[in-house]
């Protein structure tokens, strides 16, 4: 009896857990991934009650915690999966239950030592956890949280492959009905619910940070085109600029500003306005690479800080970014009317931090509105300002009949 209360501990905890990702994804409104967590410990509790309260002599108690030990896996690692944006090879998982179930069924029909089959369901385990391992060591995403649950998955998938060989070499072999009593049985149980409690705390921990990071990106996003506001910009561009000079990378700096921009909150409508500015916003995410950074820093002025970028090449992405914008129909404005924008671009110079670069990257944004608008001008460089103005066809804005 008393066994039997401690044995429901586990889970218990398992339950309580579940119930903290079931609200957690429900009131934070949090990914799927969240409740494949909350399934995970869900069937990690059927699971484990089954093994503590079905009589261990019948023959098919090794089949049912099989299989809800496996829900809870797969579940998990699916779960983990999808935070990161990885596959999940579920049908990799199906193949290991099928082969693992099978051998499992044939154990038991041949023999009433349990040590086979203790082998047989945790090295499956293992192998899903290695799978998963390997999954996750995939993803892009690494920060502190994620290189935490990689290693409790090693560390999962190593106790699965490794600790059945280990007892069993303690305690060679284990008849059905002594099963509760062995040694094997209190290590498993312990370990069991040690590791599955650090697992736990380790994925609630990863929930309450993504949770923070989605209100922390909330906030520094601007609203309207869902690029950075100004004071997050600035941030990481000053940071981004310690590590260009730290790795002697070259960066250059684009800021851009629509033209004309007042007549069109006069002419169509302050709502046709910020529809203008999003559409500007759209048009710099879909050009820049992954590695730069770009903000809306002003009404509708934006910057870009290119990583990695220097001379023509942060030209010709502006250049890109401004053929692309007047290209761009705008919701509520007529049919052939398009806007243009005016771009200054800089190139950082050795020992400069992010003020000076600014301003040398405005100042040529200023000379851009005054040669006209609609074109591209580079700070310092003659030359490369006059090969980089290929104007678009100018477009008044005009009144509404
Ligand atoms: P220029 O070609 O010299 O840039 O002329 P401009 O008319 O675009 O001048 P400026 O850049 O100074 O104009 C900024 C205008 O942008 C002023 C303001 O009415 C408008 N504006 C600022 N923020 C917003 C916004 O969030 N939505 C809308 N619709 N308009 C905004
Ligand atoms: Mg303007
Ligand atoms: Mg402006």
């Amino acid at each position: 009896m008393r066994e039997q209360i401690i044995g429901l501990i586990t889970p218990t905890m398992a339950v309580v857990f579940m119930l903290v990702f079931l609200v957690m994804w429900n009131r934070g409104k949090m990914g799927n991934y969240v409740l494949a967590f909350a399934a995970s410990y869900l069937f990690f509790a059927l699971g484990f009650a089954a093994t503590h309260l079905l009589d261990t002599s019948t023959l098919y108690i090794f089949h049912v915690t099989q299989f809800f030990y496996t829900l809870s896996v797969v579940s998990g690692l699916w779960g983990l999966a999808m935070r990161v944006g990885q596959p999940p090879y579920l049908g990799v998982h199906l193949t290991i239950y099928g082969l693992s179930a099978t051998t499992l069924a044939v154990a038991v029909l041949l023999s009433t030592d349990i040590a086979p089959r203790l082998i047989i369901v945790n090295t499956g385990y293992g192998a899903m956890y290695l799978i998963g391992t390997m999954t996750l060591l995939g993803a892009h995403q690494r920060e502190a949280i994620d290189k935490l649950i990689i290693a409790v998955q090693a560390l999962l998938a190593a106790q699965f492959l490794i600790r059945p060989v280990l007892t069993l070499l303690v305690e060679s072999s284990i008849a059905a009905d002594a099963y509760r009593e062995s040694l094997y049985y209190s290590v498993v149980n312990l370990s069991l619910s040690l590791i599955s409690l650090v697992a736990a705390m380790v994925l609630v921990g990863a929930c309450v940070y993504d949770q923070i990071k989605a209100v922390r990106e909330r906030a520094e996003m601007d609203m309207l085109t869902g690029l950075r506001t100004r004071r997050a910009f600035e941030q990481d561009v000053v940071a981004q600029i310690e590590k260009a000079k730290l790795e002697g990378v070259p960066v250059s700096l684009v800021v851009a500003d629509i033209d004309h921009f007042k007549s069109v909150n006069d002419v169509w409508g302050h709502q046709v306005g910020d529809k203008a500015i999003a559409a500007f916003g759209r048009v710099i995410e879909d050009t820049i690479r992954d590695t730069d950074i770009a903000g809306r820093i002003g009404g509708e002025e934006f910057c870009v800080l290119a990583w990695n970028c220097e001379g023509d090449a942060a030209v010709a992405m502006a250049e890109r970014i401004r053929k692309k914008f007047g290209a761009a129909k705008v919701e509520g404005m007529p049919e052939d009317h398009r806007l243009t924008a005016s771009f200054g671009v800089a190139g950082r110079k050795e020992g400069e931090g992010y003020g000076k670069l600014f301003a040398r990257t405005d100042s040529a944004l200023y000379r851009a509105k005054q040669e006209g608008r609609n074109r591209t001008l580079c700070d310092g460089d003659k030359r490369r300002e006059k090969a980089s103005v290929t104007p678009l066809p100018t477009v008044s804005t005009q009144k509404r009949a």
